[in-house]
């Protein structure tokens, strides 16, 4: 029996809108925020609404549900307040993760602000290890990886170091594919794809791995910019993106998109067709 891929992307709307967001672009699993992501104010989801959700996802094949963290996050800060609003914050959305049964909240760790991987480590990892220790067993937590922006945490060296130190099986990883490739990671090529499965492996390891963020980039490879575009519009390109997403070590995997869309609206049917047309 084949497993049907799954292809979703990030939908607005909150959670009322999501399913009915996700069938129209033709997605069959999704990603949304459990609140503005702009804004510190998190609230628990009415446990009937949330039912209802997750009734309706099950009902609709609609899975896996992510939840992506608030854009304000920072675990490596040198603020303390601000790290303990970026935890109590994902303590929320882990907790709603938990209530519509979701597949895990995705986390983009934050800066240290040019004081280095090595004088932040211990205060992001202590920060990960509350998060986990004070939300349910069944709410998991991916860290994202970064463009390779100044002072961004999220080379695959710093993931693999937070998941060596945490070792819960609560801890994977979500690869945003325009990241890597603003990170310098170039798939237009085999050998460059072949490189980063490579380094994937000696690292984080490919069963650390939950998902994938599938975004063209907008600027060009090692920009250390992050910056998504269309599929087959960017600089990935679609051949790039076609050998990545069907290959062997990556067909698994859900796949996410975080793109602009054809009108500026975010993720639409356009570029789920498109990715739906380079699947194999
Ligand atoms: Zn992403
Ligand atoms: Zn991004």
């Amino acid at each position: 029996m084949t497993i049907k891929r799954r292809v979703g992307a990030h939908v607005g709307g909150g959670l009322s809108s999501a399913i009915d967001n996700t069938i129209l672009i033709g997605g069959n699993c999704l990603q949304i925020f459990a609140g503005s992501p702009r804004m510190w104010a998190r609230s628990l989801w009415a446990v009937d609404i949330a039912k209802k959700f997750t009734e309706l996802a099950i009902k609709n094949d609609l899975n896996p549900v992510y939840i992506h963290a608030l854009y304000l996050t920072n675990l490596a800060s040198d603020n303390e307040e601000l790290v303990e609003k970026s935890i109590a914050a994902l303590v929320m959305d882990m907790r709603n993760s938990a209530a519509i049964s979701g597949a895990g909240v995705v986390l983009h760790i934050g800066s240290h602000q040019g004081r280095g991987w090595q004088d932040s480590r211990t205060l992001v990892i202590e920060s990960i290890r509350k998060v986990l220790d004070s939300t349910p067993n069944n709410s998991y937590l991916l860290l994202e990886n970064s463009a390779g922006q100044k002072g961004k945490i999220g080379s695959l060296t710093e993931l693999a170091d937070i998941l060596n130190s945490i070792n819960s099986p609560r801890l994977k990883v979500c690869l945003d594919t325009a990241h890597a490739f603003e990170a310098g990671y170039n798939f237009t090529t085999n050998q460059g794809l072949e490189l980063w499965l490579k380094e994937i492996e000696s690292t984080i390891g490919f069963e650390k791995i939950e998902l994938l963020h599938l975004n063209d980039s907008k600027t060009p490879l090692g920009s250390g910019r992050d910056n998504h575009q269309n599929i087959g519009d960017g600089y990935i390109g679609s051949e790039g993106v076609k050998r990545l997403i069907n290959h062997p070590k990556l067909a698994h995997l859900p796949l996410i998109l975080e793109v602009p869309g054809i009108e500026g609206m975010g993720p639409d049917k356009e570029n789920i067709d498109r990715v739906k047309q380079l699947l194999f």
